[in-house]
């Protein structure tokens, strides 16, 4: 049975693979691809079925880990999906992968490191936007989503003691937004603001308080827990994959925090 796999260019282990859809690979529009499939066939024939909006670039075999795999280049050329069908020499499919060629989407956000009367982060804004880069580069490589900054970061300071802005209920999350500055406020709805905060003992938290598109995120929190919670930020809800970025269960260092092909599609709908 022949498999499809996707080569890691920037994102090692990504595969948009779903078993309700299965292979599945976002293309940016006049972007190109790289895609690979690993088969016991000697010879292979990768084509699309709609030219207009993906071609395939010409196929190479390689050995791959001590595989053999086909690679090739998918070539977006227009906003759509289609199928490319892999073929033996006789014209047997042996896989299909499902192709969106995706227009960039640009959603914008802003960082802010909280501090109350007794408390504040230990994350520098440096260290901010570092982290914040990394999660922009995960979703402009799986869902052409580009997450660009509104505002310098900067720090908020609230004249009260918050104690535990992350482990609280919604009503004094809420209040921390009456200390946002006037034009965070005049941010429109969904996109994104990152407060950093303090904790706490031990556990990775982060908080996204919705519909507000607003995200709290704890010291000693990983990059994969604010890219989780930017996602429910984006609008996505949890699945019940194991070490999957939406995943419900809390996983401190998945290998390959990806998205799948409906949360791809829910964050940018051109494509689908
Ligand atoms: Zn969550």
């Amino acid at each position: 049975m022949a498999a499809v796999f996707f080569t890691p260019m920037a994102f090692h282990g990504f595969d948009g693979h779903d078993s309700k859809s299965g292979p599945y690979q976002m293309v940016p529009v006049k972007e190109a691809r790289l895609v690979g499939i690993r088969t016991p066939h000697q010879d292979c024939f990768v084509r699309s079925l709609h030219d207009q909006i993906v071609s395939v670039a010409c196929q190479e075999r390689i050995s791959l880990w001590g595989d053999e795999h086909y690679q090739f280049p998918l070539v977006g050329h227009s906003v759509g999906r289609t199928q490319v069908v892999v073929e033996s020499r006789r014209g047997h499919a042996l896989a299909h992968l499902t192709v969106s060629v995706k227009e960039r989407r640009v959603r914008t956000y802003s960082i802010l490191l909280l501090q109350d009367r007794q408390h504040s982060t230990v994350r520098s804004i440096p260290d901010a936007q570092r982290m914040m880069g990394a999660v922009g580069k995960l979703y402009l490589q799986q869902a052409n989503v580009q997450l660009a900054p509104k505002f310098a970061p900067r720090t908020l300071t609230v004249s009260d003691d918050l104690g535990i802005p992350l482990d609280v209920t919604k009503e004094r999350r809420d209040r921390i937004l009456h200390f946002l500055p006037t034009d965070e406020l005049l941010l429109i709805a969904n996109n994104v603001r990152v407060i950093f905060s303090w904790r706490l003992a031990g556990r990775q938290l982060g908080v996204t308080n919705e519909p507000t598109a607003l995200v709290f995120l704890a010291d000693g929190s990983s990059v994969y827990v604010l890219a989780h919670e930017v996602g429910h930020a984006l609008g996505l809800s949890h699945n019940d994959v194991p070490d999957s970025l939406m995943s419900a269960e809390e996983t401190e260092n998945p290998t390959s925090p990806q998205l799948f092909w409906h949360e791809i599609d829910k964050v940018n709908p051109s494509g689908t």
